[in-house]
């Protein structure tokens, strides 16, 4: 049997379908499967397709084709004018057609179309009568022909390279539009007349002829041969090729040309045009939804001249409330079209967002693919299609993306009026959702503003523990210094605030209470808008949407999440209210409590001023003193964390951070400080002298505390397992993991363990208690950890990743200051991101696996888990699943995120296998 070359659809027919894409390209095998799939056979404009091979006939035989092409072509155009009732080049009652390319993966752009091909002198009186006498139509397509053939069929596939880009025939019938126009003084093109169109068609022959030295071919099948011929050529174009170089597409693969009728909404007042989706995009719902304009093409739907009409009374708006529906201008049409949604949605199993034309009185369908859709309406979507039983589990889980999640999480400017805006600045996007609010310039301010009940955004130039009140009160904080794991951002992480960190445009007067970005001056009290989730400042009060509420959908879609997911989730939470509401968002227990952060912010006065005391003491009886102090406030904070997380591991980490940052700097509280102490001012400011360090990071924190301060360790220790003790009297079931921080040798491990097993025993003796459920652990966030993991497991029961400091001492960047030239880094392609937000995977991630592999030689059920803000970093999250770790531990509003991810993962997983 002789090959076959051309494959014909519509007519509820077609000889190919959606599984042949590699003979007829992604385009002619979707539309044979719109045209012909048993469940659809939808009204497509009539068309074929010539496939791939004949174009590799065409560049292997000298650029001919395959004898039998020809006769296969017409008799397919001649079925094609069957179901049109019009005829290829009549007079009277013309058939226009489209040339398309189409590979077998999409090449968008890299190749030719030609519109409107079979549009001759002869056959442009035919084409007017048949629209109405709309002239001006058909001119307008005309001269739309003329541009497109004389480019791509005349110029580009006849190899004539113009002298400049200025030169090339397209740019200089331009030319002569803009000449025209300027004359006319019309603004857009769509005041040129029908008279004008036509004298701007013989203004292009005349320029081809001149130019290219050959006539516009005035004849319907010249001109579709000549298409067919571009198209093939476009394969092999410049642009073509060197697309194909970067995406590694083989040359051999070749492009199909589909030819398919044209049809046009714009024929009169019984034709239209218009675009629908088969449920809501906005809030998920199962309703179709759609808007059309009658006569009209389809890119004037998009463009936005006219406003488009409701097609039914679901999709009204405030803008289209007045205007007819589809449903009542076209009752019969409307229900057809109703119809074919359902039936298109039932096919492929997802919402589709389907493009349509109606010409005079014919439904034609276009195009359809799957749509894009807001977070609330995925979330929605996947649920009610699990309930139709349209698709399984996996697939609901799979259609919700952790950003379209995080929606649902945050309030989040109206992403309409933010288009419509341009930032005035960026930052590093620190703490998602969005917000709007004043500008205050101090905590203090803050704090007051709020009180008036004003929303308030504070901007600082980075922030400190004291600002922590200021921050709370405000809408959202944005700093001009700081990385993603800075102070601010962690708090603000913590609370599900809005925080842009690191913006470093920005430049801040406090004195004046004012911030300038370029030239551009904010005042105190001016409006700003932050989108916290892309790092975009905004100047003035834009729109917000808040899907953020209580919303069971969600619960219930993270529940099948649960069920497919291995890695635990677990949060990193200072409070026993964080501790709760993480609970509410389904954390499985804390994987990272920060002492220290009971020092800030509202209740904290009391227990600061005795940490500070402890810190500035100089003997160990003048710190015991303190200490003593301070025992009942940690063993309350930790017992009331442990409570809330009941029945859930609890990993309290010793405090960590550089002790100077608790150092007072307000001068009541050095004076109460002092008259504690019985020390002068002098004296106090000496001491404090004394804890000033060059390099902070790398200084007197964590576990170099507790070496030079045994008795510091020995007081948070005794808090914990007395505060596990109590709960344990009263029935309930505590769980604290003991983590000591910032370890790079087994010994110090060793030394503090000693000090564990003491006061363990004692608080056993105590409460006369057999055992208390605890283990003892260590964070990994030093490189020389990770390389010494085995020694470290032999005394460690469990490892927690900080890749915060991992990354900041893996890379050599400085956690807070990396806003400074992080840019440049991305901008330049140095760095693909920030990798204080996904795990550099080469060479922090390399580190982490080593620590594990070690680790687990040493110790085979060692608890592996990550505590460091890459914990609730989608791509992160899979990282950690790949590397086998037990849990990750992330901010309390990134958990569900994680637990979308830690799905997504198992199930990409499975795809591969
Ligand atoms: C870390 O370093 O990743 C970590 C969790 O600790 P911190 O951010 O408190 O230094
Ligand atoms: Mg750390």
């Amino acid at each position: 049997m002789a090959t076959k070359y051309v494959y014909f659809f519509g007519g509820g027919k077609a000889d190919g379908n959606e599984s042949m894409k590699n003979l007829l390209g992604g385009k002619g095998a979707n539309l044979a499967e719109m045209a012909g799939s048993k469940d659809l056979r939808l009204p497509v404009p009539p068309g074929f397709t010539i496939t791939t091979e004949v174009c590799m006939h065409y560049y292997k035989n000298k650029r001919t084709y395959p004898k039998s092409l020809e006769q296969e072509v017409m008799k397919a155009m001649e079925k094609i004018e069957k179901l049109m009732a019009r005829k290829f080049g009549d007079a009277a009652n013309p058939l226009l057609v489209s040339v398309r390319s189409g590979a077998r993966r999409s090449m968008p752009g890299m190749m030719e179309t030609v519109l409107n091909i079979g549009l001759t002198e002869k056959t442009i009186p035919g084409l007017i009568e048949r629209s109405n006498g709309n002239s001006r139509f058909v001119y307008d397509a005309y001269r739309r022909l003329l541009m497109m053939y004389s480019d791509v069929v005349m110029e580009k596939a006849a190899g004539i390279e113009p002298k400049d880009e200025e030169s090339g025939i397209r740019k200089q019938l331009e030319k002569i539009m803009v000449q025209m126009k300027k004359e006319k003084g019309y603004q857009s093109d769509t005041d040129l007349t029908s008279d004008d169109l036509k004298k701007l068609t013989q203004l292009f022959k005349a320029k081809i002829k001149e130019v290219l030295k050959k006539d516009f071919p005035d004849e319907h099948l010249e001109q579709l041969w000549g298409g067919i011929g571009a198209v093939f050529v476009s394969w092999n174009g410049k642009r073509a090729v060197s697309y194909r170089r970067i995406e590694g597409i083989p040359d051999e693969w070749g492009t199909a040309v589909t030819v398919q009728a044209m049809v046009f909404g714009n024929m009169g007042s019984d034709s239209a045009t218009g675009v629908a989706f088969t449920r809501n995009p906005g809030n998920g719902e199962n309703k179709f939804y759609g808007e059309y304009l009658i006569n009209a093409q389809g890119e004037d739907v998009v463009a936005g001249i006219r406003t488009p009409a409701p097609i039914n009374e679901y999709s009204k708006s405030e803008h289209n409330r007045d205007l007819l529906t589809l449903e009542k201008t076209m009752p019969k049409i409307y229900q057809a079209l109703f119809d074919i949604q359902k039936r298109l949605e039932r096919h492929y199993r997802d919402m589709q967002d389907i493009e349509f034309t109606i010409e005079k009185g014919r439904l034609f369908m276009l195009q359809c693919r799957v749509g894009k859709r807001n977070g609330p309406a995925a979330v929605r979507m996947g649920m009610d299609m699990l309930k139709e039983k349209l698709i399984k589990k996996e697939e609901a889980v799979m259609r919700v993306t952790p950003s379209q999640l995080d929606e649902l999480l945050h309030p989040i400017i109206d992403p309409k009026a933010e288009l419509a805006h341009k930032p005035l600045a960026k930052g590093l996007p620190a703490g998602p959702g969005g917000a709007n609010g004043q500008i205050v310039f101090s905590a203090h301010d803050a704090v007051e503003w709020a009180k008036q009940g004003k929303k308030v955004i504070l901007v600082r130039e980075e922030t400190n523990p004291e600002d922590v009140e200021g921050m709370r009160a405000a809408q959202a904080i944005l700093t001009a210094r700081g990385g993603m794991t800075s102070h601010a951002a962690l708090v603000a992480r913590g609370w599900g605030k809005c925080c842009i960190v690191g913006c470093s445009a920005l430049h801040v007067d406090y004195e004046k209470k004012e911030l300038s970005v370029d030239g551009k001056v904010l005042k105190e009290g001016d409006w700003v808008t932050l989108n916290g989730t892309k790092g975009n400042l905004y100047e003035g009060r834009l729109p917000m949407m808040d899907a953020s509420e209580e919303n069971e959908l969600l619960s219930k879609f993270l529940k099948v999440c649960d069920s497919i997911k291995r890695l635990g989730i677990r949060t990193n939470a200072d409070t026993p209210e964080d501790a709760r509401r993480a609970r509410q968002f389904g954390a499985e227990g804390i994987g990272l409590f920060r002492t220290e952060h009971m020092f800030y912010g509202k209740g904290a006065e009391e227990p600061l001023f005795r940490l500070r005391k402890m810190i500035i003491s100089k003997t160990e009886a003048e710190r015991r003193k303190a200490l003593d102090e301070l025992f009942p406030y940690v063993k309350k904070d930790i017992k009331g964390t442990l409570e809330a997380m009941d029945g859930f591991p609890v990993v309290v980490r010793l405090l960590d951070p550089p002790l100077h940052e608790f150092v007072p700097r307000e001068q009541d509280k050095l004076e109460q400080l002092a008259t504690d102490l019985n020390i002068t001012l002098d004296e106090l400011a000496k001491r404090a002298e004394g804890l000033h360090e060059s390099n902070p990071m790398m200084g007197h924190r964590g576990v170099r505390l507790g070496i030079t301060y045994p008795e510091v360790s020995e007081m948070q220790v005794r808090a914990i397992f007395e505060a596990a003790a109590e709960l344990l009297k009263e029935g309930k079931n505590p769980y604290p993991e003991i983590m000591i921080p910032v370890v790079c040798e087994v010994k110090e491990l060793n030394d503090q363990l000693a000090i564990v097993q003491k006061v363990y025993s004692q608080v056993l003796a105590k409460y006369n208690l057999k055992k208390i459920k605890s283990m003892f652990g260590t964070m990994i966030e030093i490189p020389r950890a990770s390389i010494v993991a085995d020694k470290l497991a032999q005394v460690a029961e469990f490892f927690s990743y900080g890749t915060n400091d991992m990354t900041q001492m893996g890379f050599g960047f400085s956690r807070d200051d990396i806003g400074g030239f992080l840019p440049d880094y991305i901008k330049k392609g140095i760095l693909p991101e920030d990798p204080f937000q996904t795990i550099d995977v080469e060479g922090i991630g390399e580190l982490i696996k080593i620590g594990i592999e070690r680790g687990r030689k040493t110790r085979k059920n060692l608890e592996v888990g990550i505590c460091g803000e890459h914990g609730g970093d989608p791509r992160s999250v899979e990282f950690c699943h790949r590397v086998g770790m037990d849990y990750v531990s992330c901010s309390p509003f990134r958990v569900p995120i994680a637990r979308l991810a830690a799905a997504q993962v198992v199930l990409k997983e499975k795809v591969k296998k």
